[in-house]
């Protein structure tokens, strides 16, 4: 748990006058959108130098950059940062470049519950979270001697599916593990892959109600994923192994995409359990968070991961979704983010969006 006291690090704040502040990488362009659309003065934390690439996107680019030599470097300045009033978004990038536990312990009012972090950066209780919530997750193989079907292996802590390997039998394992580097074994999941990005309120009672605020669906995509995702264009994956060609698991980018409608129901059914569960865990996720699924033919989801904060897959969406289009028009994620600070600005209720 996070020692931070909220309370105390906004004693100072002018709440009348906050900054949205984040990392230039990831998604800054949409939550610097977003937070420029609601009002907010914007600030992006950079390394080295200001990107040259956000002069190519005003309603996209900060009203200040932040330089930094390194990353690490963040920690140095946080009255700095106070003093502006900051609140920081995280994102994928942030929390990665930082580590979560420098991240856990920033002196910086920060957007969503920090605490989320330990549940969903563990394996083994980010499985407790969400098959305790009662979702179905892929099934995993303790001992790859008894790898049997497909199975996909991953190593703690990669970066964006990297190295990530597909087996089949024990032998294939054996021959492409990667030595001294700790992994998971989980079953191959056949079927169609959807990100859903959802933002849960703790303040807001206006959409789907949970026993404590409510949860909107404000958009999903699909991942593309280089070779794995085009690697038919050379041949079967059965033909391309045979050569020592083998696909990779690598994010090179984001598709968006709709769902059929009935499947609806489960999607906000998990996305409440999910909710919920957290709230009996560790006080509860705040803000966005995302369920990485797999639906099978007999249209079950299955999901392999949650991430409990704004994810990349929701940047194709920067002027709304056909999701949030139903919600209010031109709604990114990161707009919804800057909205929840400006509501809980105004009603004095800071306290319980920020850790
Ligand atoms: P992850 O790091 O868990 O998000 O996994 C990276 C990528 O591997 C995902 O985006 C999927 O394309 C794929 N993947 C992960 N787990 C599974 C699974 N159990 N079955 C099928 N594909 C998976």
């Amino acid at each position: 748990m996070t020692k931070i006291n909220i309370n105390d690090m906004l004693t100072s704040y002018d709440k009348k006058s906050l900054t949205i502040a984040t990392v230039c990488s990831h998604s800054s362009l949409q939550i610097f959108n977003g937070a420029r659309k609601e009002g907010f003065k914007t600030l992006g934390i950079s390394i080295g130098e200001k990107k040259k690439f956000y002069d190519a996107f005003p309603l996209g680019k900060p009203d200040e950059f932040f330089i930094v030599d390194k990353y690490k470097d963040i920690l140095k300045f946080t009255d700095e940062l106070k003093e502006k009033n900051v609140v920081v978004i995280p994102h994928g990038s942030f929390v990665e470049y930082l580590g979560a536990d420098k991240f856990l312990t920033l002196d910086i009012p920060t957007f969503g519950n920090r605490n989320g972090l330990l549940w969903e950066s563990d394996r083994n209780k980010e499985r407790k979270w969400l098959e305790g919530a009662g979702l179905t997750m892929p099934q995993e193989v303790k001992n790859p001697k008894d790898i049997d079907k497909p199975v996909i292996v991953k190593y703690h802590g990669a970066k964006g599916g990297k190295d990530f390997f597909i087996a089949k039998t024990y032998e294939e394992f054996q021959k492409r593990i990667k030595k001294n580097r700790s992994f998971i074994i989980q079953e191959f999941v056949m079927g169609t892959r959807y990100y859903l990005h959802y933002f849960y309120s703790p303040i807001q009672d206006n959409a789907y109600k949970l026993s404590k605020g409510s949860l909107q669906l404000l958009s999903m995509d699909r991942r593309d994923e280089t070779t794995i995702d085009e690697v038919q264009r050379l041949g079967s994956i059965a033909e391309l192994e045979e050569l020592g060609i083998h696909p990779t698991f690598v994010v090179t980018g984001n598709i968006p995409i709709v769902m059929r409608e009935s499947l609806l129901p489960k999607v906000f059914k998990m996305g409440e359990d999910v909710v919920e569960k957290s709230l009996k865990l560790f006080g509860g996720m705040i803000g966005p968070f995302c369920l990485e699924t797999v639906v099978t033919e007999e249209l079950q989801f299955k999901v392999f991961e949650i991430s409990s904060r704004i994810v990349a897959g929701t940047n194709p969406y920067v002027a709304g979704s056909p999701y949030s289009e139903l919600i209010q028009h031109d709604m990114s994620t990161g707009r919804r983010i800057a909205q929840e600070i400006k509501y809980a600005a105004k009603k004095n209720l800071l306290e319980k969006i920020l850790t």
